[in-house]
Order: C-alpha cells, then structure tokens, then sequence
C-alpha cells in the first residue's frame, strides 16, 4: 500500500534560540464564548506549554489568534479581552491587549515597549479583511513585530490565511518553527499514516459528506478497512442501492460514493456501511423510535447505526492495530442515539489499552469522548478537525510546509 508522505518533522521552538527574542505565536484560541465568558478554555491550555517555554526562556511573546467570523470588520463581541484574561491567569502573568486592531500604532507601540517575559496579545486577526484575504502586506506589517515565527495553531493549519503562510515566509532569513503541539500533533498522525501498525483502520461518520468523501477516497489502497457510519453513511447506503427512506442523502455526492465503493476492492480495502439503523420520523422531533434492519422505512430516518453494526464495527476495531476516528456514528448528543458512538468509543478505548494506536479527530467526537468519560483513553486527540481531515487526504498543510526544517533533517 502506498505511505502517506505526511509532513516531515519541522524545527521546533525548543529549538531555536528566544532569549530576549520577540516570537510571534500564531495561536488558535478560537474558544468557544457564552455572553462573553470562555465557555471552554481547552484551546488556551492546549497551547499554553509552547507559550509558557518562550517566557521561561526569557522571550517576548506576541500572540496572534483569530476569534469567530467577524467578516474582516471590527466586532466588540469576538474581541479577545476575555481571552487575554484568562491566558494571564493561567501564565501567571500581565498579558496586554494591544490595540484594537491586530495592526495598528497601539500594537507596534506595545510590542516595541516589550521587556524580556512579556506577553502582548494582538487582537483578533480576523478584524482586518487582510487576514483571510493572505495579504502579503498585512502579513509585512506582523513580521515587523517579530524575530522568531512560531506556528502553535495545528487547527487552523490547513488554511492560508496571512498569519499562517504569507507572514512565515516575510520572516526571511529569521526562524519559523513549529509549536510543540504543532509537533506533537504532526508527530502522531504522521506516524500513524506513515508507518501504520496493521490492521489500520479508519473509522468515519458525522454529517460533512462532501468534505469526507475526499478522504475516505484517499483511504482506500492505504487502511485496510474503513468503517462509515454517521450521517454520511446514508449517501454511501443509496450509492449502493440500499433504501434509506428519508434519511439525508448528500445527492451531488453519491456518484462519487458508487465510485469509491467499487474501487475499494482492488485497492485492498474493505468499507463497512451499517446493515441496520436506528430510526426516528424525523430529526428536529425523533419520535416512534425503531430499528431497521437492511432497508430503512419510507417517511423514516437513520439517526444511528443499529445494534448489529455497532457489534460489527467494533469488532474491527478489537482487532486493529491502528485507528483513526473522525465523526460520531449518530446523532450523540441525544440518546437513545448515542448508543453506536458509545459502543465505537469504548472499543477504541480498549484497543488501546490493549496497544493499539488510537487518534481522534473532530470537534464531535472529541465531545462524543467527553461524553463517554473517555477523553484520556485514546492515544491522542487530535486539536484540529479539519487540519486532521486534511492529513488523512494527504492534502499538505500550507502553513506546515512553510516551516523550517528540524535541525539534520534534509528531506
Ligand atoms: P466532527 O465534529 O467529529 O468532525 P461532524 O461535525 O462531521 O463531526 O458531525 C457531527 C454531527 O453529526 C453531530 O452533531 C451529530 O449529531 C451529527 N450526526 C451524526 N450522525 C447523524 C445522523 N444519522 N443523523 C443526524 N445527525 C447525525
Ligand atoms: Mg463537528
């Protein structure tokens, strides 16, 4: 089966020298906001180790993050004071806000006021429409803040934003190296897809179908089995004839299902669908609960595989050496529904236990853990759901690529 070819090692912050240096973070604090407060510091904390090293080493920190979607505008509500805040709570520290703009006089006057172990955040990258635009002047405009370019936001790296790939490269001369869970997270997929302990195989489900078709299409020929259930798995029944009644079927994609089901074979991959569901009239009002086997009632819709493919599913999983799950196998967050997504995640949990490779990607399924009680059971969580997508279609990430090398690595 042919490798991955996933990112090679890049150098990291440890590995450069940040004393009396301004580093330029690049950060996803994106947290979650309830009437203003972090509903859900997760983000902050994931990044803290990487930031904390810079100060303990004696550096600047600037801090760069983008918050929501403000559309390229000014919007009081996704400014990031609360998380200036809670980033100098927990850094122990003064963090500053500067300015209110990410770039402005305020921001330049700030950084350039800064003393060995300071923290300047600059405010929401995406207050300038520049940001998302890649703008090269934009990106000039942040270099000018920094010495060191740190790469720390491995959930927004498979996009090109400025702050992610034209800033890297106006660093010049100057190092751009890697976050340590930038590194970490580049670490165990890159393993795991480069060198698979077999079995490998890729558990798939939640809604995005046209943004998971590409990857489980890269699958095949690469994981020996792929296991789809979710929201998705409905395209992929009617691709194959089954009757889902009124389920979702994602039409514009269900050529493209047909065609990757019938190569799936000769590429030595086996691709489970659910052979029986759990079923409700409708979504928004799940009433009249009952399990299909096989075809799915007319007027009815698959809100979660059925029993029999949960028992298959994570009989797969008991056997595999190696397992990447992105996407809950139903509508979790309301039971009965949740009872495949639990069945698959305590299967994954033992596996591991047991010594297999575990890696979770996605929002939902690292929610669909939490649920379960099983958030530190598997091998890794991965932070970044898309970025995670992107490696397991062996997209490459742009801002990834722009990186430094590690030290000794030539290729
Ligand atoms: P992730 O965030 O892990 O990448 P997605 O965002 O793609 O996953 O999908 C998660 C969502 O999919 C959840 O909100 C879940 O309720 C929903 N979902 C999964 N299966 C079904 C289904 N059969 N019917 C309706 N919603 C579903
Ligand atoms: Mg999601």
């Amino acid at each position: 089966m042919p490798p991955y070819n996933a990112p090679t090692v890049k150098r990291t912050i440890e590995q450069v020298e940040v004393a009396g240096a301004r580093v330029l973070m690049r950060a996803d604090l994106n947290v979650p906001l309830d009437g203003g407060a972090i509903a859900d510091d997760q983000r902050i904390r994931a990044a803290l180790a990487s930031m904390q090293h810079v100060v303990d080493a004696g550096g600047r920190l600037v801090v760069m993050s983008h918050m929501g979607r403000p559309g390229g505008r000014q919007d009081p509500a996704l400014g990031l004071a609360p998380v200036a805040m809670r980033l100098s709570e927990l850094l122990d520290r003064p963090v500053l806000l500067a300015g209110d703009m990410p770039v402005c006089d305020a921001a330049a006057e700030a950084v350039s006021a800064m003393a060995d172990g300071d923290v300047v955040l600059l405010e929401n990258l995406r207050f300038d429409p520049r940001e998302q635009l890649g703008d090269d002047g934009f990106a000039a405009a942040l270099a000018a803040m920094g010495d060191v370019y740190c790469n720390e936001a491995f959930g927004a790296a498979h996009r090109s934003d400025a702050s992610l790939v034209a800033l890297p490269q106006a660093m010049g001369q100057r190092p751009r190296v890697s976050g340590l869970l930038l590194a970490r997270e580049l670490r165990f997929l890159g393993e795991a897809l480069d060198d698979p302990t077999r079995p490998f195989i890729a558990v798939l489900g939640g809604i995005k179908v046209a943004d998971k078709l590409g990857v489980v299409e890269h699958l095949v020929g690469r994981v020996d089995c792929v296991l789809v259930g979710g929201a998705m798995a409905y395209t992929f029944l009617a691709a194959s004839g089954v009757d889902v009644g009124a389920s979702g079927v994602e039409a514009t994609c269900v050529d493209d299902a047909r065609a990757i089901l019938e190569a799936a074979p000769a590429g030595g991959t086996r691709i489970l669908l659910p052979q029986d569901h759990v079923t409700a009239t409708s979504v928004d009002n799940p009433t009249s609960i009952e399990t299909c086997a096989g075809a799915i009632g007319a007027g009815r819709v698959g809100l979660d595989i059925g029993p029999a493919s949960a028992t298959a599913f994570a009989a797969e999983v008991a056997a595999a050496g190696t397992i990447v799950w992105n996407g809950p196998m139903g509508m979790f967050e309301v039971p009965p529904f949740d009872a495949g997504t639990a069945a698959v995640a305590h299967a994954v949990a033992a596996a591991t236990v047991r010594g297999a490779t575990s890696i979770v990607g996605g929002g939902d399924s690292a929610a669909a853990l939490v649920q379960q009680g099983l958030l530190d059971a598997v091998t890794h969580l991965s932070t970044g759901g898309g970025a995670c997508l992107a490696m397991l279609q062996g997209v490459s990430l742009p801002g990834v690529e722009v990186l430094d090398d590690a030290p000794g690595d030539n290729g």
